[in-house]
């Protein structure tokens, strides 16, 4: 990964916002810009580099994956490390007005705050900086395209596993668990977030988690899952209907199925993330369903199961080549049935290449 040069893009953004240096305490984060993937590491991004500061417990880890960054090994906590060699480097300068550090507003607790003040000599002002990593975060290089495709495949391969495990009678907890099982066995380091498996009038539930409910002989089963590949994360929702399909629940099926491809057809360079909402919400109007439709349509996806850009009403951003968000619109009926269909897509050139390869037809087991 190129640690380098995100740290140099993100020291060009530095002097744009009138930051003297920032914090970097979000740990995928950190990951993103330095390559360390343990849970206890801090790094700051000033004019004059990247300083990576963690414990004795990470010292061979710290060695092994950072780059890009200079590692200092403390004697005390990431934080207060950080504090003293920033007061250390200020000593050194001499400067006369005060440093501006950026900090995370949203991760940095308000404890960890005052801590870090109360470290930190006279001279330096925090402050909330824009989330300027995150930013950098939405557009994936070639690198981790190649890493989210794989985690794709991978939790695409889950799918059939899932296929011939749910049968009536069968518990959510046994599917979500073979699907795991499998993921495992197949290489990843884990679920993105824990296995949605909703059945009955539970596929309602727009976050139902496998339960031990036993899955019912008639209804939907909304199956929504993703797995963690060499850091990267795939997210996709099928649901499949158990026992003799009516005509009311086709309708709902392929009414979800229509939202779903006329949002993932809107999807291109130049449009907004609130128009791709709209793309998807506007034939559901049509058949006034809309209010069934309870979520956003999509989100980013990357380091995180959820990232920057939100895929929901009103939200300005614009798509560029580059980005991976998913199109997962659903119709949830409550206390009678639900359906979601959930894709990831890379944003391209011209419009953009859907990554989850399985297919979305109507299936009754
Ligand atoms: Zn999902
Ligand atoms: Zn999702």
């Amino acid at each position: 990964m190129d640690h380098l040069g995100r740290v140099r893009r993100l020291q060009e953004q530095l002097s744009r916002h009138r930051l003297d240096s920032l914090l970097v305490t979000h740990l995928p984060n950190v990951r993103y810009l330095c390559g360390f993937t343990g849970s206890a590491g801090y790094l700051i991004v000033s004019e004059r580099g990247a300083v990576f500061f963690t414990d004795g417990r990470y010292t061979s880890q710290a060695r092994e994956e950072v780059s890009g960054a200079r590692v200092v090994i403390g004697g005390k906590a990431p934080l207060l490390s950080a504090a003293e060699w920033l007061g250390k480097q200020r000593a050194t300068t001499q400067a006369k007005k005060p440093q501006v550090l950026g900090i995370e507003g949203e991760v940095l607790s308000v404890a960890a705050r005052k801590r870090l003040l109360e470290a930190l000599p006279t001279g330096f002002r925090l402050r909330a900086a824009p989330q300027l990593v995150e930013q950098a975060r939405m557009l994936k290089d070639a690198e981790e395209i190649q890493r989210i495709r794989a985690a794709v495949t991978l939790s695409a391969s889950l799918f059939p596993t899932a296929l011939q495990t749910i049968r009536p009678g069968v518990t959510e907890n046994e599917v979500a668990a073979t699907m795991e099982y499998t993921a495992r066995k197949a290489g990843a380091s884990g679920m993105s977030f824990p296995t949605i498996i909703a059945s009955g009038a539970r596929s309602a539930l727009a976050h139902g988690r496998a339960s031990e409910q036993p899955i019912p002989g008639e209804g939907f089963v909304l199956c929504d899952f993703g797995v963690i590949l060499a850091g990267y994360c795939s997210d996709m929702t099928r649901t499949v209907y158990v026992g003799r399909a009516t005509e009311d629940a086709r309708a709902l099926y392929e009414a979800v199925r229509e939202a779903q491809q006329a949002a993932v057809e809107a999807v291109r360079p130049g449009i907004s993330a609130g128009e791709v909402d709209q793309a998807a919400r506007k034939p559901l109007k049509k058949r006034s369903l809309a209010k069934f439709f309870t979520h956003s349509t999509g989100h980013g996806v990357g380091l995180e199961i959820h990232e920057a850009p939100r895929v929901a009403t009103g939200q300005p951003e614009v798509l560029r080549p580059g980005m991976v968000i998913t199109i997962e619109p659903g119709l949830y009926i409550a206390g009678k049935w639900g359906v979601r269909i959930e894709d990831m897509v890379l944003v391209t050139e011209h419009g953009c290449d859907v990554l989850t390869p399985t297919s979305k037809q109507f299936t009754a087991i």
